[in-house]
C-alpha cells in the first residue's frame, strides 16, 4: 500500500499543470521562431515538460516513488521540495512497474537525449526536424495522458492546457503531412534507383535516403551513414559508444552482413523492432541474423555451423582442424 499522500492541493495540482505549461511554451518557441535561440528553448521546455508530466503520473500512483529513495520519503520533504527526485529514466522504469499501459520509453527518452548536446550549445536541428519529432513524441505523450488520467482527475486549467497542446500539435501534424507529400517524388526517385528509405535520426520521419552519405529529404539532415547510425543510437537508446565502453555494455552497432558496413543498428535481444542499416537500407526483422560464437559478428543462421560464421569456420579449418 502506498503511503497516504499529505494533504496539499497546491503540490497536487502544480506538477501536471507546470509540465503541460512547459510543453505549450516549447511548442510556441517552435512555431513562432523569432531568434536562433528559440529552438534551444523549445527542446529544453519540451523535455522539462515531458519529465514533469510523467513524474506527476508516478506521484499519483504512489507519491513516495518520486523520491530517488522512497524509504526516506516524508510529507515534510515533499512539501518543502527538499529531496532528490527521480530522473526521467528512473521515472519511466517505475511507471513500467506500476502501470498496465506504460508510455513508450524509447520514444520519450529520445527527447531528453536530444537535450544534452543542446545544453552545450551544439544545437544542430532544423525547425522542420523539431516540428516533426515533437509531433511524434508529444503525440505519444498525449495518448499516454488520455490513457493514464481520467477526465475528472484533471483540473480545468490542466484540461485547457492539454487542449491548447493538441491544437498546436495538430498544426505540426498538418505541416508534416504536407511536407511528406512535397518530398514524395524525391523518395520515389531514390527507390527507383534501388535505394532504400529509412528513419531519420534527426526528425524521426521515414525520409532518410540510405547510402554511404545519407541525406534526409524531410529535414535536410546530412551525414555519413556511420554518423547517422550513431546519432540514431544516441537519440533512440540514449547511449554513446563511450558510455557503452565505460559501462562494459555492448554497443548496438553491428557490421551489416548485407553491405559489409558497420552501420547496422540491431539491439541484441531486441524482438519487437527491425534492425536498420543506414548504408544499404536493409531492415532485417528480429531473428533474421544470429551472432557468431567466436567473433560475435552477425550472419544468417543457415550459414553458421558449429556456432561459427563462415569466416571463423574457414579460419578454424585452416588451422588443421579438418
Ligand atoms: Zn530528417
Ligand atoms: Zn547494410
Ligand atoms: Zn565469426
Amino acid at each position: 500500500m502506498p503511503k497516504r499522500e499529505p494533504d496539499d492541493d497546491a503540490i497536487q495540482l502544480s506538477m501536471l499543470e507546470n509540465g503541460l505549461d512547459f510543453i505549450l511554451s516549447g511548442l510556441k518557441h517552435i512555431s513562432s521562431q523569432t531568434s536562433k535561440f528559440d529552438l534551444k528553448y523549445a527542446v529544453l521546455h519540451l523535455s522539462a515538460g515531458i519529465e514533469l508530466v510523467l513524474k506527476d503520473r508516478l506521484r499519483r500512483e504512489d507519491w513516495t516513488q518520486i523520491f530517488v529513495n522512497p524509504e526516506k520519503a516524508t510529507g515534510e520533504k515533499l512539501k518543502s521540495r527538499h529531496f532528490k527526485s527521480v530522473n526521467l529514466q528512473q521515472c519511466l522504469e517505475r511507471l513500467e512497474c506500476c502501470l498496465v499501459d506504460p508510455p513508450d520509453k524509447a520514444l520519450l527518452k529520445s527527447f531528453k537525449n536530444q537535450r544534452n548536446p543542446i545544453e552545450h550549445f551544439e544545437l544542430n536541428h532544423s525547425r522542420e526536424a523539431l516540428e516533426s519529432s515533437s509531433a511524434i513524441v508529444l503525440g505519444a505523450l498525449i495518448d499516454f495522458i488520455c490513457e493514464a488520467y481520467e477526465d475528472e482527475e484533471l483540473s480545468s486549467e490542466e484540461s485547457e492546457l492539454l487542449q491548447q497542446i493538441r491544437t498546436g500539435l495538430g498544426e505540426f501534424r498538418r505541416f508534416t503531412v504536407a511536407r511528406m507529400a512535397e518530398i514524395q517524388p524525391l523518395l520515389d526517385d531514390h527507390k527507383k534507383g534501388y535505394g532504400h528509405i529509412v528513419v531519420c535520426p534527426s526528425c524521426m520521419q521515414h525520409a532518410l535516403l540510405a547510402d554511404c552519405d545519407v541525406q534526409c529529404a524531410f529535414c535536410g539532415y546530412t551525414a555519413s551513414a556511420e554518423d547517422a547510425a550513431e546519432l540514431y543510437i544516441a537519440n533512440m537508446f540514449g547511449i554513446s559508444r563511450h558510455y557503452s565502453m565505460t559501462e562494459g555494455e555492448g554497443y548496438p552497432l553491428r557490421n551489416c552482413p548485407n553491405c559489409d558496413n558497420e552501420t547496422l543498428v540491431f539491439e541484441e535481444g531486441y524482438t519487437e523492432t527491425n534492425g536498420v542499416c543506414f548504408s544499404c537500407g536493409d531492415t532485417p526483422p528480429p531473428g533474421e541474423y544470429v551472432s557468431c560464437d567466436q567473433c560475435q559478428e552477425l550472419c544468417h543462421d543457415e550459414d553458421r555451423s558449429g556456432g561459427m560464421c563462415p569466416d571463423c569456420l574457414k579460419a578454424y579449418l585452416s588451422e588443421d582442424h579438418r
